[in-house]
């Protein structure tokens, strides 16, 4: 009991350690050079920006759009792990989705691009899905706060547990929430065969965390956290 108690508080201090080091590194910004301070896997992170094109997902009272912090944040991300020597795939690079030409129909683009992004997940060998969204929810405006859903995976539960402490520890101080299992009707996370989570970064039904969620500042913060919290459960996958 000690040894595991010993353990939880060495674990802890590394996720504060590792996050620490990320966003002193932000803070040091620009930084020309990338280089592989932890060489971590030959696995693919997918950094996935939900929705896009004409599906905008929720938005803030104030016309803010979740596709667009969505594609922010994974860019933030994207450029973390670039940092970490973590090869990253996105499934979306601007504000287009995946859908083609023959797709007319709103309804038919959602689908068609949905299809695309698991194609693009299940085609990749040692792949890690990373997702991202924003919450919504309608009459209760004083609700905030990050949560992560993961995927039927063990892996995805384990890296779950992490990015959820990692962010309960930073992100939601006095509002720690619990990871979940994906919804079964979030097609991507059923579909998808490599382990998978999805991040809800904050609820734009929050005027003030929809202007945090907005910001530089906070997002760099936001995707260090995220980061930090997979490198822990990352490293605890090697080690065990
Ligand atoms: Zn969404």
């Amino acid at each position: 009991m000690v040894i595991r108690l010993h353990r939880r508080i060495l674990a802890a201090a590394a996720l504060l350690l590792t996050t620490a080091i990320l966003l002193s590194w932000i803070a040091a910004q620009p930084v020309r050079t990338v280089f592989s301070p932890v060489q971590m896997s030959e696995s693919i992170i997918v950094l996935d920006a939900g929705h896009g094109g004409a599906d905008g997902g929720t938005s803030g009272s104030d016309g803010t759009l979740e596709s667009t912090l969505n594609l922010q944040i994974v860019r933030r991300l994207e450029w973390l792990f670039l940092f970490l020597g973590q090869q990253t795939v996105l499934t979306r690079e601007d504000e287009q989705d995946l859908s083609g030409p023959e797709d007319h129909t709103i309804g038919q683009q959602k689908v068609s691009d949905i299809r695309a992004r698991v194609e693009l997940v299940n085609g990749l060998d040692g792949a890690f899905l990373i997702s991202i969204h924003q919450n919504y929810l309608t009459g209760h405006p004083e609700v905030h706060g990050a949560q992560v859903f993961y995927s039927q995976s063990e892996e995805a539960h384990q890296a779950a547990l992490a990015v959820q402490d990692a962010l309960n520890l930073h992100i939601n101080p006095r509002n720690e929430k619990n990871c979940k299992p994906a919804p079964t009707e979030v097609y991507l996370m059923a579909h998808v065969t490599a382990p998978a989570i999805l991040i809800e970064c904050g609820f734009l039904s929050n005027t003030q965390e929809t202007q945090l969620l907005a910001s530089a500042d906070y997002q760099k913060e936001l995707s260090a956290v995220i980061a930090a919290g997979y490198l822990q459960y990352h490293t605890k996958e090697g080690t065990a």
